[in-house]
């Protein structure tokens, strides 16, 4: 029996909210704190609550944002004219807090430069200025450990850091088990709020030009085989993702125990 719904909300809420700042914590990673009233009642769940993040393009002046209808709101998004259509892509809650009757909410972005320049959200975040208008549509939580979960193996390239590192500060203080966290520099390494008997594994990539989630691969391929009653959450590159729930599965561990999601695409 699952511990947390799987799957988002039946009636997923969309939130309006302002850029308050924005500052690179890691060399890799840009945190964009957001705020608004509205955002007092969002429902947070901690651990890996995610959301798609709506913002103008730079040719745009307003926001526009979807109708959304119970869980449907795709085609309404595609309805939007090109020249008013907002981007949308999948975030982490990094961070959350109630400040009287507003709130703040983080967003810890990846920065991946591509011939030497950033895109999409990448390039948002390091340039949104204070007052910067974003919607946000709560989508809940992925991890779903089963009630009888031994012990957790968490594996992620950078884009799912901050998924791992709220799983890692939400377990039970009691929890056992072992996370692998791959990122692009030794420098993007971070304190995480982790239960003791939980053993945390950085794997910093540094300029090995290895695709993102390789090494990850090979941590995860180095560690003892899973017990029937572990439960197992892969996020990241495709690759680290598939290829990760397969390296488990054949290592005996059901699928219904595996977690595994594909954020991004090499
Ligand atoms: C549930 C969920 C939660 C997520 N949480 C986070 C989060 O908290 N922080 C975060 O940074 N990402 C997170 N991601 C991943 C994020 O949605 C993707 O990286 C997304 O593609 C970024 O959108 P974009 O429009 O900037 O790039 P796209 O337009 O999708 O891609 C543009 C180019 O950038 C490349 N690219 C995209 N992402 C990366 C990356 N991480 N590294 C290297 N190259 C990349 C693509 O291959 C493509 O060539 C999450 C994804 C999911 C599904």
């Amino acid at each position: 029996m699952a511990t947390n719904p799987r799957l988002m909300p039946e009636d997923p809420a969309m939130f309006t909210a302002s850029v308050v700042r924005t500052e690179r914590i890691s060399p890799s990673f840009q945190r964009v704190t957001i705020a608004s009233d509205e955002l007092a009642r969002f429902d947070w769940q901690g651990l890996d609550h995610w959301f798609r993040l709506f913002f103008p393009l730079a040719a745009q002046t307003e926001l526009r944002l979807p109708d959304v209808q119970g869980r449907l709101w795709w085609k309404s998004y595609l309805a939007i004219p090109d020249e008013h259509r907002p981007h949308c892509s999948n975030y982490t809650v990094a961070g959350y807090r109630h400040l009287g009757d507003h709130a703040e909410l983080d967003i810890d972005v990846v920065l991946h430069w591509h011939q030497g320049s950033l895109s999409g959200v990448a390039a948002w975040s390091v340039a949104a200025a204070p007052g910067s208008p974003v919607g946000i549509l709560d989508q809940g939580v992925l991890f779903d450990p089963p009630q009888d979960t031994s012990d957790y193996l968490l594996v992620a390239d950078e884009s799912g850091l901050p998924a791992v590192r709220g799983i890692l500060r939400d377990l039970p203080a009691d929890a056992v088990g072992t996370a692998i966290i791959e990122v692009p520099a030794h420098g993007d390494v971070i304190e995480v709020d982790a239960p003791d008997g939980v053993a945390v594994h950085w794997v910093p990539r540094e300029a090995s030009g290895e695709l993102a989630g390789a090494a990850a691969l090979r941590a995860l391929r180095a560690v003892e085989a899973p017990d029937q009653a572990s439960y197992a959450f892969v996020v990241g590159e495709s690759g680290l993702a598939t290829e990760g729930r397969r390296t488990l599965h054949r290592a005996g561990l059901p699928k219904s125990r595996i977690t595994f999601s594909g954020f991004w695409k090499a």
